[in-house]
């Protein structure tokens, strides 16, 4: 049985969410402001925290980024719930390590869907044991661990879910364009509901932490009129 913490001060969607979720059989509960939901959070040890970005007092970054600093045995999986425009540009800009996002306004179809990806991931884990080189990354999917060697030096990088998800798929097939709708397939399985510039935002996202200068990527390549690909030199040696 899942825990889901449900983090959001508008009581009709908190409730909205609720039933859907309870219906889907998941455990939840509601926390309606940040310093609440930051307490409740240490004594629930939810598996997942959905979490809107809109609260008073501390806004759900914020509770996003202390929950991440807080750590627990379980690290939940973050699905933040945003508003168009300014407010994405904002989940897209702060490392704030949410895992996901959906944007307001959204269909129960489309909710459901996403979680389920969520909890479908943490499954996949340990299942496959390949892992990918090329001359600046090294991904291993067994040991879930993302590397970049770049003068001269050996980072570990610090990836959610996904991105790391997204990573592995592009790294496994250098030079292939895929289009947003075969990542969407790979990434969030052929049930998702919603906008397909989410991969936008979790590339967006990955090129922060992957690329030397984000704005022009050497590694994750725009394919125009198709979507992505990833670009580099083979392993040397
Ligand atoms: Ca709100």
């Amino acid at each position: 049985m899942k825990t889901i913490l449900i983090v959001e001060d508008e009581a009709e969607i908190a409730r909205f969410i609720q039933q859907l979720l309870e219906k889907e059989g998941f455990t939840c509960h509601v926390s309606r402001n940040g310093s609440d939901a930051i307490r409740y959070y240490q004594q629930l040890q939810p598996d997942l925290v959905i979490l809107d970005v809109g609260l008073p007092e501390i806004d759900g970054l914020e509770v996003c980024t202390r929950i991440r600093k807080y750590g627990s045995t379980k690290n939940p999986y973050i699905l933040m719930l945003t508003a168009r425009g300014e407010e994405i540009d904002r989940v897209i800009g702060l490392s704030t390590g949410a895992d996901d996002y959906v944007v307001k306004p959204f269909g129960p179809m489309e909710l459901v869907a996403r979680v389920r990806a969520l909890f479908r991931r943490s499954l996949r884990q340990g299942a496959p044991t390949q892992s990918h080189s090329t001359k600046h990354f090294t991904v291993d999917l067994e040991q879930h661990l993302a590397e970049r060697h770049l003068e001269g030096k050996t980072e570990v990088l610090d990836l959610t879910a996904i991105e790391f998800d997204l990573l592995a798929t592009l790294i496994s097939h250098p030079g292939r364009a895929w289009s947003r709708a075969q990542l969407i397939d790979k990434l969030w399985g052929a049930d998702f509901f919603g906008d397909d510039r989410v991969v936008d935002t979790h590339v967006a996202r990955l090129r922060k932490k992957i690329e030397l200068n984000p704005t022009q990527p050497l590694f994750i390549k725009t394919v125009t009129g198709i979507g992505y690909k990833f670009e580099d030199a083979a392993k040397e040696g």
